[in-house]
C-alpha cells in the first residue's frame, strides 16, 4: 500500500472506538480496534461489510469515506500516512478497556474468590512439574503420538477457580495478543491479570504446554496474585489500573456501573512504575492530551439521542470535539420535556467542565496521523447555536404568563 491514506473513526453510541475504515486510491479497508469489546468488536464486522458492499457497489474509496463520514458517531475524513500509522491507533488501550475486563470479575462476597485462594495456596513444587504423557504403550500401526502435558489436580483447581471468578472471558480476544509478560516489578496490574488468565486458559488449547511455561515464568503466580490484591481491595487496585493504562487523568470519565468505587489513588509508591509513554490525543496522534469526553443531546418529542466522543484528545481536536457536539446541543438538545429540563442543560455542562480542561492543554506537538480536527468557529459565532434562545424565551415567558395569572 503506497502513498497517503485516508480514514474514519467510527465511535459506538457509548463512545466506544469500533474501528477505522480506511480508503487508498483504489481500495477501502476495515480495521478493528484491538481492544474493543465482544459488542464493538460485532459491530465492527458489520462495517466492514458496509464499507466493501459500497466499495463494490461502484463508489471510489474516497466517495465511500465522505459518504460513512456523516453517519452519526463518525468521525470526519482524516489523512494518515500510511497503513502503520492507523494500525497503530488501532492498538491503543485505554482506561475504559482495563475497567471493562476488571468488571467481568465476580464481586468480593463470591465463594470463588475462596477457592481460588484454597487452591492456589496448597499448589506445591511438585503441581510445578508437569508431566507430560507421551501415550504409553505401544500405538497402533500409523497412529501419531502427540504428548500432552498432564497438570494436577490443584493446578487444574486453581485454573477452574479462574474460570469461575470471570477473569476468562471473551471480552478479551487473545488470539490477536502476544501473551503478557510478568514485568520486571514482578506486579501485574488487574486488567492484565484477566488479560493473561484468558490467554493461558484459552490458550492451552491450541499450545499445550502454556500453562507449565506459565508455573515456571512466575505468570501465573503473578495474575493470581494481582487478582487477589484486586479482591482484598477493589477500589484502589482499580484506580491504579486506570492510571497504569495510557492516560494520566482518568477522573473526567464516566465511571460505569460497576461496584467499584472511586476513592483518591494511593500515595504510597510501593512498586516504582516503567515510565509512561506521553498521552497522546485518539485523534490525531499529537500530544500533550488530556482523557475527557464530549456529549451530544437530541431531543424530538419521545425520541431522544445521546451521542458521547472519548478521548485522550489535544487541545485542537478536543476544541474541535467540543464546538461541534455543543453547538449541536444548542441547537437539538431542548424539543422534549425532560431534555428542555435536564439532559440539555445536563449535556452543556458537562461539556463546559471538559472543555475547561481542554482549555488548559498546550499547543500539540505535530501529530502522527497528519490532519487534526480543526476547531473551528467558537460556538457563540455558530448561528446554530442560537436556536437555544427560542426554548429559553418561552420558558420566560411562561414564567411570566403564570406570574400575571397568579397575581
Ligand atoms: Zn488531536
Amino acid at each position: 500500500m503506497h502513498g497517503p491514506l485516508r480514514y474514519i473513526t467510527v465511535t459506538a453510541p457509548d463512545g466506544e472506538i469500533i474501528g477505522y475504515a480506511w480508503g487508498s486510491a483504489d481500495d477501502t479497508g476495515w480495521i478493528h480496534r484491538a481492544a474493543s469489546s465482544t459488542d464493538a468488536f460485532r459491530a465492527g464486522v458489520d462495517w466492514f461489510g458496509r464499507i466493501r458492499d459500497a466499495h463494490r457497489r461502484g463508489l471510489t474509496p474516497a466517495g465511500v469515506l465522505e459518504l460513512f463520514s456523516h453517519e452519526p458517531g463518525v468521525g470526519p475524513v482524516t489523512e494518515a500516512p500510511d497503513m502503520k500509522a492507523i494500525e497503530e491507533l488501532a492498538r491503543i488501550v485505554t482506561p475504559a478497556d482495563d475497567r471493562r475486563l476488571v468488571d467481568q470479575l465476580v464481586p468480593a462476597g463470591h465463594p470463588a474468590w475462596t477457592w481460588l485462594a484454597e487452591a492456589y495456596d496448597s499448589l506445591t513444587d511438585e503441581d510445578r512439574e508437569v508431566v507430560w504423557d507421551r501415550g504409553g504403550g505401544t500405538p497402533p500401526d500409523g497412529a501419531v503420538q502427540t504428548p500432552v502435558p498432564v497438570y494436577s489436580e490443584q493446578v487444574q483447581r486453581v485454573l477452574r477457580a479462574l474460570q469461575d471468578l470471570g477473569a476468562v472471558t471473551e471480552e478479551y480476544r487473545w488470539m490477536g495478543h502476544p501473551l503478557p509478560e510478568v514485568p520486571s516489578a514482578g506486579h501485574l496490574a488487574p486488567a492484565d491479570a484477566v488479560r493473561a488468565a484468558t490467554a493461558l486458559v484459552c490458550g492451552e488449547r491450541f499450545y499445550p504446554g502454556l500453562i507449565g511455561d506459565a508455573l515456571h515464568s512466575g505468570l501465573l503466580d503473578a495474575l493470581v496474585l494481582s487478582l487477589r490484591a484486586w479482591h482484598a481491595e477493589p477500589a484502589a487496585e482499580g484506580a491504579s489500573s486506570a492510571r497504569s493504562g495510557r492516560t494520566e487523568d482518568d477522573s473526567g470519565r464516566q465511571a460505569p456501573a460497576v461496584p467499584v468505587p472511586v476513592v483518591a489513588p494511593r500515595t504510597s509508591g510501593s512498586a516504582p512504575r516503567p515510565p509512561q509513554a506521553p498521552v497522546r490525543c485518539r485523534y490525531c496522534g499529537g500530544s500533550p492530551a488530556v482523557d475527557v469526553s464530549f456529549r451530544a443531546h437530541r431531543g424530538l418529542l419521545l425520541l431522544l439521542g445521546f451521542r458521547r466522543m472519548d478521548g485522550p484528545m489535544c487541545r485542537m481536536c478536543g476544541l474541535g470535539v467540543h464546538r461541534a457536539l455543543t453547538t449541536h446541543t444548542l441547537c437539538w438538545g431542548w424539543w422534549s420535556p425532560l431534555s428542555l429540563v435536564l439532559f440539555g442543560p445536563l449535556t452543556l455542562v458537562r461539556n463546559l467542565l471538559a472543555v475547561r480542561r481542554v482549555e488548559r492543554l498546550a499547543q500539540p506537538g505535530p501529530g502522527l496521523l497528519g490532519r487534526r480536527f480543526d476547531p473551528g468557529l467558537p460556538v457563540h459565532r455558530r448561528p446554530r447555536a442560537y436556536v437555544a434562545l427560542i426554548p429559553l424565551v418561552w420558558v420566560v415567558c411562561l414564567i411570566v404568563a403564570a406570574v400575571r395569572a397568579g397575581g
